[in-house]
């Protein structure tokens, strides 16, 4: 007791073993911002029915991991059933404003919203084994119930849905 009776909190550090640490995911759910979102729609649209991807851009911020802007891999060769980033694109997309790449996102054209086998390889290889926090997003802009898409990460080998939020300016449409 200190001399005034109140206890004062005794912090004591913990040890946070590296390892472990740097596997430890810090997001929990997904914030996008609506402009990025129409622009990746508009993006895949105009390249009818190609495959095509876009790098993710953002931060983490709380539980959120928040996509603030993308890097378009138009070098990439896309096809209708796969899709490759160039490794240049990811020094492109490194534009020294304060947000990194944070994954990736790629269009299904008529196919539906899934991760293929390839899709989780991929996810794993190139982006979770550099930031854990990682997502893959997909779309599918010609889908028969309009447009969808969903966000995901590998956790033990299976792609697992992540929730998302919408990031929106309060004058929005004014
Ligand atoms: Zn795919």
């Amino acid at each position: 007791m200190c001399p005034f009776g109140i206890r004062l909190p005794i912090l004591e550090p913990r040890v946070v073993i590296h390892e472990e640490f740097v596997k430890k995911l810090k997001t929990k759910k997904i914030l996008i911002d609506v402009d990025v979102l129409a622009e990746i729609f508009k993006y895949f649209l105009s390249k009818s029915r190609m495959e095509a991807a876009c790098l993710l851009r953002g931060t983490m911020a709380g539980e959120y991991l928040v996509i603030k802007d993308i890097h378009k891999c138009e070098n990439s060769q896309g096809s209708r059933m796969h899709i490759e980033v160039e490794p240049i694109e990811f020094c492109k997309a490194d534009k020294g404003d304060g947000y990194h790449v944070i994954g990736w996102v790629h269009s299904h054209p008529n196919m539906g919203v899934f991760m293929s086998g390839t899709d989780i390889e991929t996810q794993l290889k190139s982006y979770q084994s550099f930031f854990p926090d990682a997502i893959a997003m997909v779309m599918d802009p010609f889908s028969k119930n309009g447009l969808e898409y969903a966000f995901f990460r590998v956790i033990n080998e299976k792609a697992k849905k992540i929730d998302f939020d919408y990031l929106v300016r309060r004058n929005e449409g004014l």
